[in-house]
């Protein structure tokens, strides 16, 4: 089989699983859009995935991901790694929408970035850690509100929503349950912002049950990646 075959047929199971966890919780499939996670993918797997119909790609490396938005430039790029804001500069210039800021520094220094090198808004979303482990991404319960807050007073950013990750080792549908309170404490403040980033290939069952708009979906996709990332 060609790659592009391949990649159809991977994409073709991935939405059907997407549509049946839709309809086990009813709601409709067209709630949810796919983002194709591609890192450690070739650009061109990118661009099989744009011509199959997903415009939206994930990245979380901005050396992978600057030259490859540059070779696939029909794609939305998501970046959805923990991001340090010496990257923000470039980050910037090719993120349609960034999932994962979750700090005010780093919401300031994208914003300022954005302003100067930007003529449309960036998307972002405050991303939330549902466990209290430190260093893997995600602002705490107490300071999620108040980066969101950072996020929305600024003109360069656009406050879309939130993201969450199932820390590892636990149930996932435990984890996801757990969001509901921040989506319901985030949109008393901010209506407008109805993205839930949530849902991995293991987990995104358990994400549409609880909520997911949006999920991030890559080694269903494209394939197990060599190196755990
Ligand atoms: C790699 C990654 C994904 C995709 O994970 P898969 O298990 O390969 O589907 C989703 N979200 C983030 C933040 C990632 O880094």
């Amino acid at each position: 089989m060609d790659r592009r075959d391949e990649l159809a047929a991977n994409l073709a199971a991935v939405r059907e699983r997407i549509a049946a966890a839709c309809i086990a919780v009813g709601r409709s499939p067209s709630e949810v859009t796919l983002i194709a996670v591609t890192k450690t993918y070739p650009a061109s797997d990118a661009a099989h995935l744009v011509a199959l119909g997903v415009p939206d790609i994930g990245e979380n490396r901005d050396q992978e991901a600057a030259p490859k938005a540059a070779a696939v430039p029909g794609a939305r790029w998501h970046f959805i790694g923990q991001l340090q804001r010496n990257k923000a500069k470039s980050v910037v210039t090719y993120a349609h929408m960034v999932h994962s800021v979750d700090s005010v520094l780093l919401a300031r220094t994208l914003a300022e970035q954005a302003s100067r090198r930007r003529e449309a808004p960036l998307e972002a979303l405050v991303q939330v850690s549902l466990d209290e482990a430190p260093g893997r991404g995600g602002a705490a319960a107490d300071e999620f509100l108040t980066v969101a807050e950072a996020i929305a007073g600024s003109g360069a950013l656009r406050l879309k929503g939130i993201m969450a990750v199932a820390p590892l080792g636990e149930d996932a549908q435990m984890a996801f349950a757990r969001l509901e309170r921040y989506i319901t404490l985030l949109r008393a403040d901010h209506p407008d912002a109805t993205v839930v980033s949530a849902g991995m290939s293991d987990d995104l069952v358990e994400a549409i049950a609880n909520g997911a708009t949006h999920v991030r979906i890559g080694s269903a996709l494209l394939g197990k990646r060599q190196a755990l990332r």
